[in-house]
């Protein structure tokens, strides 16, 4: 591909992945983003081993693992009698590189946007867009909220995340979101450092701990919290005020009583919502769309983020092998096609069973996930599940190499 003019639309981990990718293989790379001094909102993530064969070839997965908190299971317990609900692991896919990585947001943030800067690719910053504009020969101009204009662009690269203007609304928000803060590490209150750990009550409530290492500005270890909530049970949960929340966690998980007394202002806690949409037509002439603004789901799966630095590898591998746009572009959807699909449904499939109203599904998944999953080769699917790794999307890629 000879060298392309390219506008990314967008500084979370699709976008800052998809600049470095691009501008190493030679194309002229600008990135965008609405935010004054981009920074990322939210607490943790997990970076399952599909992200990080991404960040390995970044260069950036020594830096995530010196940061981030190697996760080797994830645990669930339901009901007061605590009975084992989820218990993946890892080591269940018996390769030394499969392990998850929990890790603060604005660290992965740190991280890509420290790269993004070291190697100069331009980052126009306080530049909300609003749409594109197709123009002759294929190419595009990005069309911001105050009525300015940049391009004409080869290609546009939509990682606008779940909310993209740039393309048409699709899919469904959802009923259940949650509220994500982060607190210091409990030390010494028998938590599993290498572990996300939680707690349900049916499926209407949740909480979890999960260890997201330290931030790259300071030293103590940290963990991200989250409660699940119904959106529309958000105004009373702010009415009804911390100390009757706090009192609520406590009695599902009287041992997350040390991380609640650091949440001493409701605003040390943000709620996200969460919706459930793939776009039918991942790209038009000129422009693809790529992580959240492609697909997005609930977070059951931990898959978001891993899927956007797919996405963004899959793109860089289109243009290196095809010598029109149009042909890269359909070539990097149909890398990703398979894989986004099924995560798609598993994740819409999955969600109720952790975040509804629903008695019968939690009744069903009480009694027989826990016995089920000890049972061969459960394990091993389960991990490969929450690994982001059925399906084989690495393949394609030729991501599926054991690093040295
Ligand atoms: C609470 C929660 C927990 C999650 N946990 C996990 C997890 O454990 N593992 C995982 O893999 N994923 C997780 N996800 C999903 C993950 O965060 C997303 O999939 C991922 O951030 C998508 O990356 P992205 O770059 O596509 O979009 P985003 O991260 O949303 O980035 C979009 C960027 O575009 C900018 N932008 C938006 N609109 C405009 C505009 N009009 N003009 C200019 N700039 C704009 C934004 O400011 C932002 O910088 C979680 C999500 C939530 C909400």
């Amino acid at each position: 591909m000879r060298p392309l003019n390219i506008a990314i639309a967008g500084c979370g981990p699709a976008g800052l992945a998809t600049a470095l990718l691009l501008h190493r293989d030679g194309h002229a790379v600008t990135l965008f983003e609405r935010f004054d001094t981009p920074r990322p909102i939210g607490s943790g993530l997990m970076i399952q081993p599909t992200g990080l064969a991404v960040l390995r070839e970044l260069g950036l997965a020594g830096p995530l693992l010196d940061h981030g908190a190697r996760i080797a299971r994830l645990r669930g317990e339901s009901g007061a009698g605590g009975r084992v609900v989820l218990d993946v692991r890892y080591a269940a896919l018996g390769r030394r590189d499969r392990f998850g990585v929990g890790i603060h947001r604005a660290t992965l943030f740190a991280l890509l946007h420290a790269a993004v800067t070291a190697e100069g690719i331009t980052i126009e910053a306080g530049r909300p867009i609003a749409g594109t504009e197709l123009r002759s020969g294929n190419q595009r101009r990005l069309m911001f909220e105050n009525g300015e204009s940049a391009g004409p662009f080869d290609l546009v690269v939509d990682a606008l995340g779940t909310r993209t203007p740039l393309a048409p609304p699709c899919g469904r928000a959802l009923a259940y979101g949650a509220l994500w803060g982060t607190v210091d590490w409990p030390d010494a209150c028998g938590f599993d450092d290498a572990a996300l750990e939680q707690r349900y009550r049916r499926a209407s409530a949740m909480v979890g701990v999960m260890p997201v290492g330290r931030r790259v500005s300071g030293d103590t270890r940290q963990a991200a919290f989250f409660w699940s909530l119904r959106a529309d049970r958000l105004d009373a949960w702010r009415t009804a005020g911390l100390d009757a929340w706090k009192a609520e966690v406590a009695e599902l998980w009287p041992a997350t009583r040390p991380l609640l007394d650091q949440i001493v202002s409701a605003d040390l806690l943000t709620f996200a919502h969460y919706a459930h949409r793939t776009l039918a037509a991942p790209a038009q002439t000129g422009m693809i769309h790529l992580g959240d603004a492609w697909h997005s789901a609930s977070p059951q799966l931990g898959q978001g983020a891993n899927m956007a630095l797919l996405d963004a590898y899959a793109l860089a591998i289109a243009l290196r092998e095809f010598a029109d746009v149009e042909d890269a572009l359909a070539h990097a959807i149909a890398l990703r096609h398979k894989h986004v699909r099924l995560y798609q449904a598993l994740t819409a499939l999955l969600t109720p069973v952790y975040q509804s109203d629903s008695h019968l599904i939690p009744f069903i998944r009480d009694r027989l996930v826990g016995p089920i999953s000890k049972l061969w080769p459960v394990p091993r699917i389960q991990a490969a599940l929450v690994s982001g790794l059925v399906g084989g999307p690495l393949g394609p890629l030729r991501l599926d190499r054991p690093p040295e």
